[in-house]
């Protein structure tokens, strides 16, 4: 049977991370299991123990540790949260896809240990000053805890490039439609394949702008590289599949962060990001092989 993948959500507190995931969970096509972490925080009045998390003591979190009953841990804020290790690789074994919804020490250390199977991705806030808002917004924390929050946010940001993914909240429903389309894209779900994803649309559509418009460019490209007597790249390297590549991921990525989903179907837009990206990929600089 084929091995599920951890799925990593993280992304500053208050962006609403909790609020998609809760969504993704709801949608059964992606057939998704949610790990429940432990942490020593206070339970907030709407959360249940062994729902939400397992709020343990201290003392408890501590032998947790001992006893090497997590994948990963961290402090956060005065609090301990850690992911057991127990539900993950037995449900991963079973085939399904569990998401950890976690900050970003603990990610780091999961994306070490697991980097193969494992799809990371980093949720972000339209702007920081939304987010400021959003966390005023919550009351359930006192002012210092949001201050520190907010503080703990703006160094997460600038990290996002650690993930594979970095995915903006502009809705909720935005959102969970650009996740469920990158879970297609890495093929990682029964009901939704390849390619019915929006990435494999999006990639014939740049096959068919580089077709009509960027031929030549493929041709002076493969000749100025061959002229630098790089021997890396043979004869036979496909300098046309290594664009599209290129030109699709630099869009896909593009949309992901700042735009809306729907985009990855307009011709217009896509002809016009092209453009862009001629101009502004520093082509040469490209390292090739990562490409063979
Ligand atoms: P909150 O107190 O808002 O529920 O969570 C605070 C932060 O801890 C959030 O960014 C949340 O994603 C993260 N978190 C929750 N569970 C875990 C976990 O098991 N491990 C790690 N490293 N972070 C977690």
């Amino acid at each position: 049977m084929k091995k599920g993948k951890i799925i990593i959500l993280s992304g500053p507190s208050g962006v609403g991370k909790g609020s998609v995931n809760k969504e993704l969970s709801k949608n059964k096509n992606l057939k998704l299991v949610q790990s429940v972490s432990m942490t020593t925080r206070k339970p907030r009045p709407e959360e249940i123990n062994g729902v939400d998390y397992y709020f343990v003591s201290k003392e408890s979190f501590l032998e947790a540790i001992k006893n090497d009953e997590l994948i990963e841990y961290a402090e956060f804020i005065g609090n301990f949260y850690g992911t057991p290790r127990n539900l993950v690789y037995d449900q991963i074994s079973k085939g399904k896809n569990v998401v950890l919804e976690i900050e970003m020490i603990g990610a780091t250390q999961v994306l070490k240990k697991e980097s193969k199977n494992l799809i990371s991705i980093f949720l972000m806030p339209p702007s920081l000053k939304v987010l400021r808002e959003r966390l005023m917004g919550r009351a359930t924390e006192d002012e210092e805890v949001i201050k520190q929050r907010l503080d703990k946010a703006l160094v997460e940001v600038p990290l996002k490039y650690k993930y594979q993914y970095v995915i903006e909240i502009d809705s909720i429903k935005n959102c969970v439609e650009k996740i469920k389309d990158v879970l297609a894209k890495e093929n990682v779900l029964e009901k939704i394949s390849y390619e019915q994803s929006l990435f494999f649309s999006l990639e014939k559509i740049v096959l068919e702008i580089v077709n009509k418009s960027y031929l030549f460019f493929i041709e002076n490209w493969r000749k100025n590289i061959s002229r630098t007597k790089n021997k890396d790249v043979k004869e036979s390297f496909d300098f046309k599949k290594c664009l599209i590549n290129i030109l699709t991921n630099f869009i896909y990525e593009d949309v992901l962060a700042h735009e809306s989903i729907n985009l990855l179907t307009d011709i217009n837009f896509i002809e016009s990001k092209i453009e862009r990206c001629m101009l502004e990929i520093s082509f040469f600089d490209i390292d090739l092989k990562k490409f063979i």
